[in-house]
Protein backbone atom coordinates (compact mmCIF):
# COMPACT_ATOMS: atom_id res chain seq x y z
CA UNK A 1 0.00 0.00 0.00
CA UNK A 2 3.19 2.34 0.69
CA UNK A 3 5.85 2.78 -1.48
CA UNK A 4 8.67 4.06 1.43
CA UNK A 5 8.05 4.07 5.31
CA UNK A 6 9.61 6.80 7.67
CA UNK A 7 10.47 5.99 10.98
CA UNK A 8 10.13 9.20 13.02
CA UNK A 9 8.02 12.21 12.77
CA UNK A 10 10.97 14.43 13.36
CA UNK A 11 12.57 17.72 10.82
CA UNK A 12 14.76 14.60 8.97
CA UNK A 13 11.65 12.33 8.41
CA UNK A 14 8.85 15.23 7.76
CA UNK A 15 11.30 16.59 5.08
CA UNK A 16 12.18 12.83 3.71
CA UNK A 17 8.12 12.74 3.40
CA UNK A 18 6.75 15.82 1.59
CA UNK A 19 10.22 15.14 -0.88
CA UNK A 20 9.16 11.45 -1.15
CA UNK A 21 5.77 12.54 -1.87
CA UNK A 22 6.12 15.29 -4.26
CA UNK A 23 9.51 14.84 -6.32
CA UNK A 24 8.70 11.20 -6.78
CA UNK A 25 4.84 11.10 -6.20
CA UNK A 26 5.45 8.43 -3.71
CA UNK A 27 2.67 7.43 -0.95
CA UNK A 28 4.57 7.75 2.04
CA UNK A 29 3.84 6.29 5.38
CA UNK A 30 5.48 7.82 8.57
CA UNK A 31 5.55 5.94 11.71
CA UNK A 32 6.06 7.92 15.13
CA UNK A 33 6.11 6.49 18.43
CA UNK A 34 5.41 9.71 20.50
CA UNK A 35 1.57 11.21 20.42
CA UNK A 36 2.64 14.66 18.61
CA UNK A 37 4.62 14.82 15.58
CA UNK A 38 7.77 17.02 15.25
CA UNK A 39 10.48 14.87 17.30
CA UNK A 40 12.50 17.25 19.68
CA UNK A 41 11.67 20.35 17.44
CA UNK A 42 7.78 20.01 19.06
CA UNK A 43 6.36 22.92 20.43
CA UNK A 44 3.22 24.03 21.60
CA UNK A 45 1.16 27.14 23.06
CA UNK A 46 0.85 26.82 26.62
CA UNK A 47 -2.52 28.30 28.40
CA UNK A 48 -0.88 31.87 28.88
CA UNK A 49 -0.14 31.26 25.12
CA UNK A 50 3.23 31.42 25.47
CA UNK A 51 5.00 28.97 23.16
CA UNK A 52 7.33 26.54 24.90
CA UNK A 53 10.00 24.25 23.38
CA UNK A 54 8.94 21.11 24.75
CA UNK A 55 12.46 19.64 23.93
CA UNK A 56 15.02 23.02 24.58
CA UNK A 57 15.44 26.14 23.21
CA UNK A 58 15.37 25.92 19.49
CA UNK A 59 16.69 28.08 17.29
CA UNK A 60 16.42 28.54 13.65
CA UNK A 61 19.50 30.36 11.56
CA UNK A 62 21.17 29.20 8.44
CA UNK A 63 23.62 30.84 5.60
CA UNK A 64 21.90 28.38 3.13
CA UNK A 65 19.75 29.82 0.13
CA UNK A 66 18.03 26.31 -0.19
CA UNK A 67 17.21 25.11 3.00
CA UNK A 68 16.00 28.67 3.94
CA UNK A 69 13.66 29.05 0.62
CA UNK A 70 12.27 25.58 1.34
CA UNK A 71 11.37 25.89 4.83
CA UNK A 72 10.07 29.54 3.74
CA UNK A 73 6.85 27.19 1.44
CA UNK A 74 6.01 26.25 4.57
CA UNK A 75 5.77 28.89 7.59
CA UNK A 76 6.30 32.40 7.49
CA UNK A 77 9.00 33.97 9.55
CA UNK A 78 9.30 36.15 12.55
CA UNK A 79 13.12 37.86 13.19
CA UNK A 80 14.68 36.52 16.28
CA UNK A 81 18.33 37.35 16.92
CA UNK A 82 19.71 34.81 19.81
CA UNK A 83 21.36 36.35 22.76
CA UNK A 84 22.80 34.11 25.80
CA UNK A 85 24.08 35.30 29.23
CA UNK A 86 26.44 33.53 31.27
CA UNK A 87 26.45 33.35 34.66
CA UNK A 88 29.96 33.55 36.33
CA UNK A 89 30.74 34.11 39.67
CA UNK A 90 27.67 36.06 40.76
CA UNK A 91 27.41 37.94 37.76
CA UNK A 92 25.84 38.21 34.12
CA UNK A 93 28.36 38.03 31.18
CA UNK A 94 27.58 38.04 27.53
CA UNK A 95 28.16 34.40 25.87
CA UNK A 96 29.63 33.95 23.20
CA UNK A 97 33.20 36.05 24.58
CA UNK A 98 33.23 39.72 23.36
CA UNK A 99 35.03 42.89 24.46
CA UNK A 100 32.28 43.37 27.52
CA UNK A 101 32.72 39.99 28.41
CA UNK A 102 36.27 40.32 28.93
CA UNK A 103 36.47 43.81 29.99
CA UNK A 104 33.47 43.03 32.75
CA UNK A 105 34.74 39.78 34.41
CA UNK A 106 38.64 41.50 34.57
CA UNK A 107 38.07 44.68 35.31
CA UNK A 108 39.74 46.00 32.41
CA UNK A 109 39.14 48.94 29.95
CA UNK A 110 39.93 47.37 26.94
CA UNK A 111 39.42 48.46 23.15
CA UNK A 112 39.05 45.89 20.02
CA UNK A 113 42.64 46.16 19.75
CA UNK A 114 44.35 46.04 22.76
CA UNK A 115 41.52 42.90 24.13
CA UNK A 116 43.18 41.54 20.79
CA UNK A 117 46.73 41.59 22.01
CA UNK A 118 45.41 40.74 25.01
CA UNK A 119 44.67 37.41 23.78
CA UNK A 120 47.79 36.75 21.83
CA UNK A 121 49.51 37.10 25.22
CA UNK A 122 47.59 34.75 27.00
CA UNK A 123 46.64 32.22 24.26
CA UNK A 124 48.51 28.50 24.89
CA UNK A 125 50.21 27.52 21.50
CA UNK A 126 49.52 23.83 20.56
CA UNK A 127 50.58 22.53 17.76
CA UNK A 128 47.30 20.71 16.78
CA UNK A 129 43.88 21.36 17.72
CA UNK A 130 42.45 18.23 18.99
CA UNK A 131 39.56 18.54 21.36
CA UNK A 132 37.18 21.19 22.53
CA UNK A 133 39.87 22.77 25.56
CA UNK A 134 42.08 22.85 22.98
CA UNK A 135 39.43 25.35 20.87
CA UNK A 136 39.41 27.54 23.81
CA UNK A 137 42.48 27.69 25.17
CA UNK A 138 44.51 28.36 22.02
CA UNK A 139 42.27 31.51 21.54
CA UNK A 140 41.58 32.86 25.05
CA UNK A 141 43.70 31.27 27.56
CA UNK A 142 42.69 28.75 30.81
CA UNK A 143 41.26 31.65 32.98
CA UNK A 144 38.34 32.15 30.38
CA UNK A 145 38.25 28.28 29.48
CA UNK A 146 38.16 27.38 33.54
CA UNK A 147 35.29 30.03 33.29
CA UNK A 148 33.00 30.11 30.61
CA UNK A 149 33.44 26.46 29.29
CA UNK A 150 35.37 23.79 30.99
CA UNK A 151 32.47 22.70 33.72
CA UNK A 152 29.67 23.72 31.10
CA UNK A 153 30.97 21.34 29.00
CA UNK A 154 31.44 18.38 31.72
CA UNK A 155 28.10 19.33 32.97
CA UNK A 156 26.44 19.02 29.39
CA UNK A 157 28.43 16.35 27.39
CA UNK A 158 29.10 14.12 30.76
CA UNK A 159 32.90 13.82 30.02
CA UNK A 160 35.60 16.21 29.76
CA UNK A 161 35.95 18.58 26.79
CA UNK A 162 39.28 16.77 26.44
CA UNK A 163 37.50 13.89 25.21
CA UNK A 164 35.39 15.74 22.63
CA UNK A 165 35.97 17.00 19.39
CA UNK A 166 36.59 20.87 18.08
CA UNK A 167 33.60 21.10 16.32
CA UNK A 168 31.33 20.70 19.42
CA UNK A 169 32.65 24.64 19.79
CA UNK A 170 33.30 25.86 16.79
CA UNK A 171 29.89 27.60 16.53
CA UNK A 172 31.01 29.62 19.28
CA UNK A 173 33.59 32.39 18.02
CA UNK A 174 35.56 34.68 20.27
CA UNK A 175 35.10 38.47 19.61
CA UNK A 176 37.11 41.60 19.59
CA UNK A 177 33.96 44.20 19.41
CA UNK A 178 30.47 44.43 21.17
CA UNK A 179 28.57 42.33 18.87
CA UNK A 180 26.92 39.91 21.51
CA UNK A 181 24.46 37.83 19.19
CA UNK A 182 24.81 34.17 19.39
CA UNK A 183 24.96 33.59 15.68
CA UNK A 184 25.75 35.70 12.72
CA UNK A 185 24.25 33.42 10.01
CA UNK A 186 22.36 35.55 7.19
CA UNK A 187 18.77 34.24 8.24
CA UNK A 188 18.09 33.80 11.87
CA UNK A 189 14.59 34.00 12.46
CA UNK A 190 11.39 31.77 14.46
CA UNK A 191 8.60 30.36 12.35
CA UNK A 192 5.77 32.53 13.25
CA UNK A 193 3.23 29.99 14.15
CA UNK A 194 5.80 27.48 15.46
CA UNK A 195 8.02 24.58 14.37
CA UNK A 196 4.90 22.35 14.89
CA UNK A 197 2.79 24.24 12.46
CA UNK A 198 5.59 24.63 10.35
CA UNK A 199 6.15 20.68 10.03
CA UNK A 200 2.52 20.20 9.99
CA UNK A 201 2.57 21.94 7.08
CA UNK A 202 5.29 20.05 4.94
CA UNK A 203 3.01 16.94 6.10
CA UNK A 204 -0.26 18.31 4.66
CA UNK A 205 0.31 16.22 1.58
CA UNK A 206 -2.50 13.86 -0.18
CA UNK A 207 0.46 11.18 -0.48
CA UNK A 208 1.52 11.25 3.16
CA UNK A 209 -0.10 9.53 5.98
CA UNK A 210 1.21 9.84 9.51
CA UNK A 211 0.84 7.28 12.82
CA UNK A 212 1.14 8.44 15.96
CA UNK A 213 1.85 6.68 19.06
CA UNK A 214 3.20 3.63 17.17
CA UNK A 215 6.48 2.09 17.72
CA UNK A 216 7.48 0.77 14.43
CA UNK A 217 9.53 -2.40 15.80
CA UNK A 218 6.20 -3.50 17.34
CA UNK A 219 4.25 -3.21 13.18
CA UNK A 220 7.81 -3.97 11.49
CA UNK A 221 6.66 -7.28 10.05
CA UNK A 222 3.13 -5.70 8.88
CA UNK A 223 3.59 -2.75 7.60
CA UNK A 224 5.97 -3.58 4.78
CA UNK A 225 7.63 -0.93 1.67
CA UNK A 226 9.63 -1.16 -1.27
CA UNK A 227 11.81 1.57 1.06
CA UNK A 228 12.50 2.18 4.47
CA UNK A 229 14.47 5.45 6.11
CA UNK A 230 14.94 5.13 9.75
CA UNK A 231 15.83 8.26 11.73
CA UNK A 232 15.72 6.53 15.28
CA UNK A 233 18.68 5.49 16.81
CA UNK A 234 20.69 3.21 15.01
CA UNK A 235 21.77 0.73 17.64
CA UNK A 236 18.19 0.71 18.50
CA UNK A 237 17.58 -0.84 14.76
CA UNK A 238 20.30 -3.52 14.99
CA UNK A 239 19.19 -4.44 18.34
CA UNK A 240 22.47 -2.99 19.90
CA UNK A 241 24.45 -5.62 18.18
CA UNK A 242 27.75 -3.52 19.06
CA UNK A 243 26.29 -2.34 22.50
CA UNK A 244 23.92 0.79 23.31
CA UNK A 245 25.73 4.14 21.87
CA UNK A 246 25.74 6.65 24.40
CA UNK A 247 23.67 9.65 24.00
CA UNK A 248 23.69 12.50 25.77
CA UNK A 249 19.95 13.15 27.85
CA UNK A 250 18.47 16.52 28.56
CA UNK A 251 15.25 16.85 30.81
CA UNK A 252 13.64 19.82 31.74
CA UNK A 253 11.66 21.70 34.57
CA UNK A 254 9.27 23.75 33.61
CA UNK A 255 8.46 26.62 36.20
CA UNK A 256 5.65 29.48 35.83
CA UNK A 257 5.99 33.16 37.37
CA UNK A 258 3.28 35.67 37.90
CA UNK A 259 5.32 38.21 36.76
CA UNK A 260 6.40 39.60 32.91
CA UNK A 261 10.06 38.62 32.96
CA UNK A 262 12.27 36.38 34.59
CA UNK A 263 15.72 36.81 33.03
CA UNK A 264 16.61 39.77 29.82
CA UNK A 265 17.43 37.14 27.16
CA UNK A 266 15.87 33.92 26.42
CA UNK A 267 18.85 31.98 27.38
CA UNK A 268 21.37 31.87 30.38
CA UNK A 269 23.77 29.51 30.93
CA UNK A 270 25.48 28.61 34.15
CA UNK A 271 28.46 26.78 34.12
CA UNK A 272 29.62 26.67 37.55
CA UNK A 273 26.92 27.02 39.49
CA UNK A 274 23.68 25.03 40.06
CA UNK A 275 22.89 20.91 38.25
CA UNK A 276 21.37 22.53 36.04
CA UNK A 277 23.37 23.90 32.89
CA UNK A 278 20.61 26.42 31.26
CA UNK A 279 17.71 28.64 32.00
CA UNK A 280 15.56 29.09 28.74
CA UNK A 281 12.62 31.35 28.86
CA UNK A 282 10.61 31.05 25.81
CA UNK A 283 8.53 34.29 25.28
CA UNK A 284 11.36 36.28 24.45
CA UNK A 285 11.61 33.80 21.00
CA UNK A 286 8.35 35.40 19.83
CA UNK A 287 8.35 38.32 21.93
CA UNK A 288 4.90 37.01 23.17
CA UNK A 289 2.99 39.58 25.22
CA UNK A 290 1.77 37.88 28.62
CA UNK A 291 1.27 38.65 31.84
CA UNK A 292 3.09 35.59 33.17
CA UNK A 293 6.17 33.65 32.39
CA UNK A 294 7.95 30.13 31.71
CA UNK A 295 11.03 28.94 31.95
CA UNK A 296 13.26 25.85 31.88
CA UNK A 297 15.69 24.42 33.64
CA UNK A 298 17.63 21.88 31.55
CA UNK A 299 19.53 19.26 33.33
CA UNK A 300 21.55 16.69 31.07
CA UNK A 301 21.89 12.66 32.11
CA UNK A 302 22.82 9.56 30.53
CA UNK A 303 19.19 8.39 30.49
CA UNK A 304 16.02 9.80 29.01
CA UNK A 305 14.99 10.61 25.76
CA UNK A 306 18.31 10.27 23.40
CA UNK A 307 19.79 13.98 22.06
CA UNK A 308 22.68 14.89 21.65
CA UNK A 309 25.17 11.98 19.87
CA UNK A 310 28.31 11.81 22.15
CA UNK A 311 31.58 11.95 19.39
CA UNK A 312 34.18 10.90 21.58
CA UNK A 313 36.47 8.60 19.67
CA UNK A 314 35.53 5.63 21.17
CA UNK A 315 31.39 6.69 21.00
CA UNK A 316 32.84 6.86 16.63
CA UNK A 317 34.46 3.71 16.83
CA UNK A 318 31.67 2.17 17.73
CA UNK A 319 29.14 4.10 15.49
CA UNK A 320 31.31 2.87 12.36
CA UNK A 321 30.44 -0.65 13.33
CA UNK A 322 26.84 0.06 12.88
CA UNK A 323 27.86 2.07 9.94
CA UNK A 324 28.94 -0.98 8.03
CA UNK A 325 25.64 -2.72 9.23
CA UNK A 326 23.93 0.02 8.02
CA UNK A 327 26.14 0.18 4.26
CA UNK A 328 24.87 -4.02 4.38
CA UNK A 329 21.19 -2.88 4.73
CA UNK A 330 18.49 -2.04 2.29
CA UNK A 331 17.55 0.65 5.00
CA UNK A 332 18.08 4.25 4.74
CA UNK A 333 19.92 5.88 8.11
CA UNK A 334 19.12 9.97 8.59
CA UNK A 335 19.32 12.63 11.38
CA UNK A 336 20.67 12.93 14.79
CA UNK A 337 20.12 9.39 16.03
CA UNK A 338 20.61 7.59 12.67
CA UNK A 339 23.70 9.14 11.63
CA UNK A 340 24.96 9.74 14.96
CA UNK A 341 25.86 13.45 14.34
CA UNK A 342 25.91 16.42 16.32
CA UNK A 343 23.48 18.37 13.86
CA UNK A 344 21.62 21.76 14.35
CA UNK A 345 18.60 22.12 12.78
CA UNK A 346 19.82 23.66 9.63
CA UNK A 347 22.40 20.90 9.06
CA UNK A 348 19.38 18.52 9.32
CA UNK A 349 16.82 20.27 7.02
CA UNK A 350 20.31 20.31 4.56
CA UNK A 351 21.16 16.59 4.73
CA UNK A 352 17.47 15.66 4.32
CA UNK A 353 17.34 17.95 1.05
CA UNK A 354 20.02 15.92 -0.36
CA UNK A 355 19.47 12.61 0.85
CA UNK A 356 19.33 10.52 -1.87
CA UNK A 357 16.00 9.27 -2.48
N1 LIG B 1 29.66 25.91 25.71
C1 LIG B 1 30.29 26.18 26.90
N2 LIG B 1 29.86 27.27 27.64
C2 LIG B 1 28.81 28.02 27.26
C3 LIG B 1 28.18 27.75 26.03
C4 LIG B 1 28.61 26.68 25.29
O1 LIG B 1 31.20 25.49 27.30
O2 LIG B 1 28.45 28.98 28.00
C5 LIG B 1 30.13 24.76 24.89
C6 LIG B 1 29.53 23.44 25.36
O3 LIG B 1 30.48 22.41 25.15
C7 LIG B 1 28.33 23.25 24.45
C8 LIG B 1 28.87 23.79 23.14
O4 LIG B 1 29.70 24.89 23.53
O5 LIG B 1 27.91 21.93 24.39
C9 LIG B 1 27.81 24.24 22.14
O6 LIG B 1 26.90 25.08 22.81
P1 LIG B 1 25.45 25.47 22.28
O7 LIG B 1 24.76 26.15 23.39
O8 LIG B 1 25.62 26.23 21.04
O9 LIG B 1 24.82 24.06 21.94
P2 LIG B 1 23.34 23.42 22.04
O10 LIG B 1 23.33 22.65 23.34
O11 LIG B 1 22.35 24.53 22.04
O12 LIG B 1 23.25 22.48 20.87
Amino acid sequence: MFDAIIVGAGLTGIVLARRLAEEKGQRVLVVEKRNHIGGDCYDYRDKNGILIHQYGPHIFRTSDEAVYSFLSRFTSWTDYQHKVLCYVGGSFYPMPINLDTVNRYLGTNFTSESVASYFDKVRIRKSKIENVRDVIETQVGSEFYHAFFETYTTKQWGTSPENLPPEIVARIPIRTNRDDRYFTNKYQAIPTAGYTAMMQNMLNHDNICVMLGQDYFSIKDEVKAEKVYFTGSIDRYFDYAYGALPYRCVHFQIEEYARKQYQPVAVVNYPNDYAYTRVTEFKHFLKDDTANTVIAKEYSSDTGNPSYPIPTKENLAQYQSYLELAKASKVTFAGRLGTYKYYSMDQIVKAALTTAL
